[in-house]
């Protein structure tokens, strides 16, 4: 198939790129950060049949708040109030602790827009993926398996929004616990 690519996806896969530029994966080889949000487009996309626009642009910028000196003016400058609502869905607060924000993310998950919950569930299914292919240097297999079994808790109050990308994750789960 031939798809005319949007200028705006494509000014977001820049902005993020320069955005994540100095950052890395905490993967052995540190990988270029990018290409992390890079995968949760083409998850959306490819596995999920999602063609929302402002879903796909949220997603190459999901992490540029959380991680990065963006502010919410400036992706609402570039890319509208809608595609900057998505991205703060999914951005924790940066000033609880790792506990804190592990839990909130269980609790919020379920309030969270239809369109936020697909990017929560892509960004699992990537990040669950990581954990299986090139997880974090450091982390041994007990960390590992925590790792799972919150993201399972957190895609489980997400569900009934895309049934492929549901699967999707299923299936990597078993595969990471079978480990
Ligand atoms: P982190 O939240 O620090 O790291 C996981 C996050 O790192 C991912 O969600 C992902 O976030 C990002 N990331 C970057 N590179 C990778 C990669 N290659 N593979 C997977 N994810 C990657 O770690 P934890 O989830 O462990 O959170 C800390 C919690 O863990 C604390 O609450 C504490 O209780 C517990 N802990 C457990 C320990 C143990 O040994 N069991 C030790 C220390 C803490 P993003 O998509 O945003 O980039
Ligand atoms: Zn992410």
């Amino acid at each position: 198939h031939q798809h005319a690519v949007p200028i705006r996806f494509v000014a977001a896969v820049a902005f993020a790129a320069e955005k994540h530029r100095h950052q890395r994966r905490k993967d052995a080889e540190a990988s270029p950060y990018i290409n992390h949000p890079v995968a949760l487009a083409q998850t959306l996309a490819d596995l999920g049949g999602v063609t929302d626009l402002d879903v796909l642009c949220a997603a190459v910028l999901h992490d540029t708040l959380e991680d990065t000196e963006t502010t919410v003016a400036e992706l609402t400058q570039h890319f509208g109030p809608d595609i900057a609502a998505i991205v703060q869905e999914v951005t924790d607060d940066k000033t609880l602790s790792k506990a804190e924000r592990k839990q909130l993310q269980i609790e919020h998950a379920g309030h969270a827009s239809r369109q936020a919950k697909l990017v929560k569930l892509a960004d699992k299914i990537c990040n669950v993926q990581d954990i299986l292919d090139a997880p974090p240097a450091n982390w041994d297999s007990a960390r590992r398996i925590e790792y799972l079994h919150w993201s399972k808790a957190v895609v489980d109050r997400v569900r009934g929004v895309n049934p492929a990308l549901e699967s999707t994750f299923d299936q990597l789960l078993e595969r990471g616990l079978l480990l």
